[in-house]
């Protein structure tokens, strides 16, 4: 295929976690290493790839929809072609081309790599192509890779699961854990940094099991501490953790490797003990609490968010209320609350004691406003401290004529940084400032106070600013040039 005016386009539409958004990295890599473009603006792309998500139940909906809406636009869009991947085509297989018989191809989470084989023959045969593994061919870490930015990178190092949640469909579909090794997994990081990337995020669906796989217990905190060594890395975040498996270890290859950040997500689900050992989750609210509490003894600075399903099959009034006080026990930085859903083939989608709608709204309601009000309050803490913030990319939001610059703390926390009237001083994304607090919202937080040091990581220049943030912005010359 001749890369040029006559390459063929393409656009990839990412539905779920971040696991699916790495996927869809590769997928871009595959495709661009086939000589395809990333179709510009709303230019109708030739190749439209969906990577689906399958753990909700509008998952389903939203995909046949939007292939509904996309079968007039291939009628008059002669060449264009559709290709649905990912956890729901997974699941799906060619259920997906009895619902939309317009799909050219359907392949599944295990062979990403063989998407333009798939395309080519669905061209040459005029035929739809299903391709589905049960088992991982090749890891996706191997595969070419378009990122979504520049500075920070996603790198897995594991695939699959070997536990067994109850409301969970994804060992089904991406099958048990399979771990990459941690010299793989350490090339990658170091090429990335090379590139210039300052902030990797390790991904699993259950990192702390990592190096079950090669029978290292201690693997997790080990691959941790290695990260600490890589000169130019910056910033180390993981997910997903799992509480049962969260070892002393691993809390302390936090709290003492300087680049791994002080921000865990840890779900927790639920708050009682008779819905998670319905869940399947090998462990209980004492252990979740006595667990956090460890990692805040370790970092006192540390944000912790988590994931909390409410109106699990079963799940009684008390059982709620007892997720309410572990709530406000924990005291989460934020918390990702969902409502139930059932998966076809997960053992709680079979339960006949499923909680009424309206119980499970009200419940939802009163969660996601405790949540809030918690956050706000861990926010209004952050107000006078001095922290470190990573500017994204983007270009900041304005609020009436304050031009804001937005990046994350140590702790993942949202901040946005009043901008330099001159855009000469301003951070660029991947730069690292130190700025005060000013400001708390429940979702973010705002520093108004100007720059008190910056580092543009790319130069390695740095600048300071001698006097307190009060003086405003009176960036100079650069103090010194990092050597
Ligand atoms: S730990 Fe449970 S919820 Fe998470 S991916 Fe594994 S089975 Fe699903």
């Amino acid at each position: 295929m001749d890369i040029g005016e006559n390459a063929r386009s393409y656009e990839v539409i990412t539905y779920g976690c971040q696991m699916n958004v790495h996927d869809s990295e590769r997928i871009s890599g595959v495709l661009q290493a086939a000589g395809y473009v990333r179709a510009a603006g709303e230019a109708q792309a030739d190749v439209v790839v969906f990577n689906t998500c399958a753990v909700r139940e509008n998952a389903d909906n939203r995909l046949y929809g939007n292939l509904g809406h996309l079968a007039p636009v291939k009628e008059s869009h002669p060449g264009m072609m559709i290709a649905v991947g990912g956890c729901m085509a997974q699941k799906d297989r060619d259920i997906v081309l009895k619902k939309a018989p317009w799909v050219d191809v359907v392949f599944g989470t295990h062979n990403l790599g063989h998407l333009p084989l798939l395309l080519e023959r669905a061209r040459v045969e005029k035929a739809s192509q299903v391709e589905i593994l049960e088992a991982l061919e090749v890891f996706p870490s191997t595969l070419p890779t378009v990122r979504g930015s520049e500075y920070a990178a996603w790198v897995s190092i594991s695939v699959g699961c070997n536990n067994t949640c109850t409301f969970c469909i994804v060992p089904s579909l991406r099958g048990k854990e399979t771990d990459r090794r941690p010299s793989d997994v350490l090339a990658e990081i170091k090429m990335l940094v090379d590139q210039g990337v300052e902030e990797i995020t390790l991904l699993g669906q259950n990192v702390n099991t990592y190096g079950v796989d090669f029978g290292d217990k201690e693997a997790f905190g080990k691959l941790l501490r290695a990260c600490g060594d890589i000169a130019g890395l910056e910033r180390v975040r993981f997910t997903s953790p799992y509480p049962k498996d969260f070892t002393d270890d691993v809390i302390a290859a936090m709290a003492q490797t300087h680049n791994v950040m002080p921000s865990l997500h840890m779900p927790l689900q639920s708050g009682s003990d008779k819905v998670l050992r319905e869940m399947r989750r090998a462990y209980r609210k004492e252990r979740f609490l006595e667990l956090i509490g460890k990692v805040r003894q370790a970092m006192p600075d540390a944000a912790i968010t988590t994931d909390i399903i409410v109106g699990f099959p079963g799940e009684s009034d008390a059982d709620f209320e007892e997720t309410m006080d572990v709530v406000r026990q924990a005291r989460f930085a934020a918390a990702f609350t969902f409502q139930y859903s059932k998966r076809p083939g997960t053992p709680a989608a079979q339960r006949d004691d499923q909680v009424p709608a309206e119980a499970v709204q009200e419940r939802y309601l009163r969660l996601a406003d405790l949540v809030a009000d918690i956050a706000w309050q861990e926010n209004l803490k952050q107000v006078g401290r001095q922290v470190e913030v990573l500017f994204a990319e983007g270009e900041g939001r304005k609020d009436a004529d304050t031009l804001r610059l937005s990046g994350r703390a140590r702790d993942n926390r949202l901040v946005h940084v009043k901008a330099p009237e001159a855009t000469a001083l301003r951070p660029r994304p991947g730069d690292i400032a130190e700025v005060e607090i000013t400001y708390a919202a429940p979702h973010h937080l705002i520093a108004d106070g100007g720059l008190i040091g910056l580092r543009r990581t790319r130069s390695g220049d740095v600048w300071e600013q001698a006097h307190a943030p009060a003086a405003g912005i009176g960036l100079g010359l650069p103090a010194r040039a990092r050597g």
